[in-house]
């Protein structure tokens, strides 16, 4: 459809006095109307500012209701958005901002000094806050006459949305996503998920990342259920939600899988309403999800995709899911596994590259034709890094990523295997594993590991588990106890955080 993504969110809130958000740690509740109100004001504060199509605006918050006006405004003015991680230090906000070109910038007063110090020497020309703070607007002043009607924009071309990628393998990389890609995709996960309307879910994904802004933010609302948001994860304040509003599916990423599989504060809450755990963004093994099945008598199910296909390209439909699969290729979307050696498609049970094309594949790299180039092929398959394989039934199963592989003795293990087994033995709270280079073997995978609180586990416990479950190449040389796996917003392992520990 030639729809804009506000458009079609628009249409999962025309029940004006509906609740539809709700912030999480206070309980304050935001209706339908206030949320498509709220949009329209803040599109007509900013065209009075002068922005619309061509104009960045930058959204450095955490989840919370009044983060729909300031995304849904930004969409309804024309202009394009670049979503900001809260956390993010000066420096790495100056770096966002340079590379968008952003001219306003959307924040709270809590991270005031940080935005006025990201800000000096770009093109921002004015900070607001959600409240006072010195240096800045308070957000209320940039809320003005309605903006009846979308500002017109070509929904097939325009950059709406300028996410960035998690910096999992480097520095995140600016997206540029079109309105079509957002609703294309919104639409391709609630066909094969269908949103139940009035369905409440509780969101700690961050909306400035690809999957909270998809899935939570754009399918949940634009399917008419409501999201109750919080602004970080916090496992006590998840339970309590998810117990109060008798929640029947939650969206989380690997971390989050492995709390609810394993930590003793699970038991205390009662969850009995849940029926989904839906787990996407980084490696999930069969073990950990059988494992969290098992403990809350869920479905735990699986989906694949990455900012660049804004994000989802695979998922399993509802009660779906095979253990240790991310899904099938998501309606209207196809996808070739490819030898990356020889460019040869490769048939089902073949490990190969994942390519994928459709209508929710990213227009490009912002201010990096080399890196569009050698991700984005001539014909629109975008080349996804990722090593996979499918079943005969079509159902994905993602090895992990090319880059990652360990090359041992000219055996490949993939990191993510390794430590889906570690992750599953008794005494281990979280594990992960890269490569070193080695004389001999070319490369040696080693582990760390984060023992579960008052466990005694050691290397020794943990190489007789995993010599039971995984062929000798795979065994790490060497164990590392230490109080904590790096890990992104994203909840991704930071791999190469790890590496530059053993390096130094
Ligand atoms: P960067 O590209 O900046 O290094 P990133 O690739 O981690 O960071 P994202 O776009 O957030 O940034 O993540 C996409 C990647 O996440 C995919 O390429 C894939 O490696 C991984 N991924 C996503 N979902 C899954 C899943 N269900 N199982 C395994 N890996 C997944
Ligand atoms: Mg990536």
């Amino acid at each position: 459809s030639g729809l804009t993504i506000t458009q079609r969110v628009f249409q999962g809130l025309t029940e004006r006095d509906r609740d539809a958000m709700i912030d999480g740690p206070t309980g304050r509740r935001v209706t339908a109307g206030e949320l498509t109100d709220g949009t329209r004001a803040l599109a007509g504060g900013l065209r009075e500012r002068g922005i619309g199509p061509g104009h960045v605006v930058a959204i450095m918050l955490p989840n919370m209701p009044d983060y729909f006006a300031c995304f849904h405004g930004t969409a309804w003015a024309g202009a394009t958005i670049t979503t900001v991680n809260p956390a993010y230090t000066a420096a790495e906000l100056h770096h966002q901002l340079t590379d968008s070109g952003a001219e306003i910038l959307i924040t709270l007063p809590a991270f005031a000094e940080t935005a006025i110090a990201g800000a000096e020497n770009t093109a921002v020309r004015e900070i607001f806050t959600l409240g006072e703070a010195p240096g800045a607007t308070p957000l209320s002043a940039l809320f003005g006459p309605p903006l009846a009607e979308q500002a017109p924009v070509d929904v097939v071309n325009d950059t709406l949305v300028l996410p960035y990628s998690s910096g999992t393998t480097g520095l995140p990389k600016g997206v540029m996503l079109t309105h079509r890609n957002l609703v294309a995709n919104v639409d391709q996960a609630n066909h094969a998920r269908p949103i139940e309307p009035g369905e409440w879910t509780v969101g700690f994904l961050p909306f400035f990342h690809i999957y909270g802004m998809t899935v939570l933010m754009n399918l949940f609302l634009g399917s008419g259920g409501g999201v109750i948001t919080m602004p970080r994860f916090d496992l006590e304040m998840f339970l309590k939600l998810i117990r109060d509003f008798r929640t029947k599916q939650v969206f989380v990423v690997p971390p989050v899988a492995l709390a609810l599989a394993k930590h003793p504060m699970v038991d205390q809450y009662d969850l009995s309403a849940l029926r989904y755990v839906f787990s996407g963004a980084a490696p999930l093994g069969a073990p950990l999800s059988g494992a969290v099945e098992a403990r809350l008598g869920v479905r735990c199910e699986q989906g694949y995709g990455m900012t660049e296909l804004s994000p989802v390209s695979h998922l399993s439909a509802h009660d779906r899911g095979r253990a240790g699969a991310v899904g099938q290729t998501a309606p209207s979307t196809e996808c070739r596994i490819v030898d990356p050696g020889t460019g040869q498609d490769l048939g089902a049970g073949q490990e190969g590259e994942v390519w994928v094309r459709g209508p929710q594949v990213m227009k490009g790299y912002l201010n990096n034709p080399a890196a569009t180039e050698e991700t984005l092929l001539p014909g629109g398959w975008l080349r996804t890094g990722d090593i996979a394989a499918f079943d005969k039934d079509g159902y994905l199963f993602i090895r992990d990523r090319l880059k990652e592989l360990i090359k041992v003795k000219g055996f490949q293990v993939a990191p993510a295997e390794v430590e889906a087994e570690l992750q599953s033995c008794p005494g281990v709270a979280d594990a992960a594993v890269v490569g070193i280079p080695d004389e001999e073997a070319g490369e040696l995978p080693v582990a760390f590991l984060v023992r579960a609180p008052g466990a005694s586990v050691d290397a020794q416990a943990v190489g007789t588990h995993l010599a039971a479950r995984l062929a000798h190449y795979k065994l790490p040389a060497a164990y590392h106890f230490v109080d904590a796996i790096p890990k992104s917003a994203s909840g991704k392992i930071l791999r190469r955080m790890l590496k530059a520990g053993l390096a130094g």
